[in-house]
């Protein structure tokens, strides 16, 4: 597999030294799964600051009211209808899983860490959070896929903070099976559990962005990242959320709360996810990728500009392979 790369320069002639003229360099990469070209910048400033607005202070801002926290949440949230889960919600640990009040899919789900847990800094992110809650949106998707087997393409999701389109403050996962694949889930649906294989077996031999393997899941920092910071792991002998096992969803679990810790260490609080492949069957596999969004600030930069959001391309200014080095130390031992 080619993992395709070129870099290109310009000059220009630089204010802080005299006006000499100055080599720039841009390195463009595609991603050897789908395709979409991304590219590493290097900039003066960090594009992602690592600082942000405290937390504690947005968190006792937004409490009051908040539909997530334990005071309302049983008596404010929708329920699961008796076809789909007898109990109307679905518990694993702390976690707490309803149907979300906007249609994102078909059947869409929130499902909050804890009720307890109005703030949840990705530095107190551990794997039974992490894994409790992944756990009710598994048995959410496999409930729908057993009430309505039309809507089986299913991906389990998380937006925190507003920069990455969270609504509300209180940190949750969102999950959702459909008739229909979202753009992605469709591109990615098309490689081959075989090209998901080539594209490990190529990494790990190169070994600069391979993180580790944590026995069905592999982890990896992206080559031609989609947005900052971005992380895949790849599970094997699943397409589907609804095929994950315990043990497998423990394991996804403790290596997503492992990204996280590492994003808090990088000073990043605002992240997604998205967790998908396609149908039960589907000669794919599930893999799961995740990116840091920029930090809530009195004038903050989006990560998000025109290049990511009308020409499909990413431009970021951080090292996949360094990203990898730092993510590798948590995964060792
Ligand atoms: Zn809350």
């Amino acid at each position: 597999m080619e993992l395709r790369r070129q870099t290109h320069t310009g000059e220009i002639l630089d204010p802080l030294h005299g006006f000499e003229p100055l080599r720039t360099s841009v390195e463009v990469r595609w991603d050897p799964l789908v395709g979409y070209a991304s590219r590493l910048v290097r900039g003066r400033a960090p594009l992602l600051s690592p600082t942000g607005a405290d937390l504690a202070e947005l968190a006792a801002r937004t409490r009051e009211g908040c539909p997530f926290c334990t005071e309302r949440v049983m008596t404010v949230t929708p329920r699961l209808p008796v076809r789909v889960h007898p109990s109307g919600r679905i518990r694993r640990g702390e976690a707490l899983l309803f149907p979300n009040v906007l249609t994102y899919w078909q059947h869409s789900a929130v499902s909050i860490y804890s009720p307890e847990r109005h703030l949840l800094p990705l530095d107190e992110m551990d794997a039974t959070l992490v894994s409790d809650n992944l756990g009710t949106q598994v048995d959410f998707i496999r409930a729908v896929a057993a009430s309505d087997p039309a809507a089986s393409w299913a991906s389990i999701n998380a937006n925190q903070l507003p920069p990455s389109g969270s609504s509300l403050f209180h940190p949750h996962l969102q999950g959702g099976a459909d008739p229909q694949p979202s753009t992605l889930q469709a591109l990615f649906a098309e490689v081959t559990a075989e090209r998901f294989e080539e594209y490990l077996r190529t990494e790990r031999r190169i070994g600069e962005r391979f993180i580790a393997s944590t026995g069905r899941v592999r982890w990896l920092a992206s080559f031609a990242p989609i947005g900052f910071h971005e992380v895949r792991a790849v599970v094997a002998g699943a397409a589907s959320p609804a095929q994950l096992d315990d043990p497998a969803v423990g394991e996804l679990g403790w290596g997503i709360a492992a990204i996280l810790n590492l994003y808090a260490e990088l000073g990043h609080q605002s992240f997604n996810m998205a967790l998908f492949g396609a149908p039960a069957g589907h000669d794919t596999l599930l893999n799961l990728r995740m990116v840091c969004r920029s930090n809530l600030g009195d004038a903050y930069r989006s990560d998000v500009m025109y290049s990511e959001r009308l020409h499909w391309q990413a431009m970021v200014d951080t090292s996949p392979e360094e990203l990898a080095e730092r993510a590798r130390a948590r995964f060792a031992g």
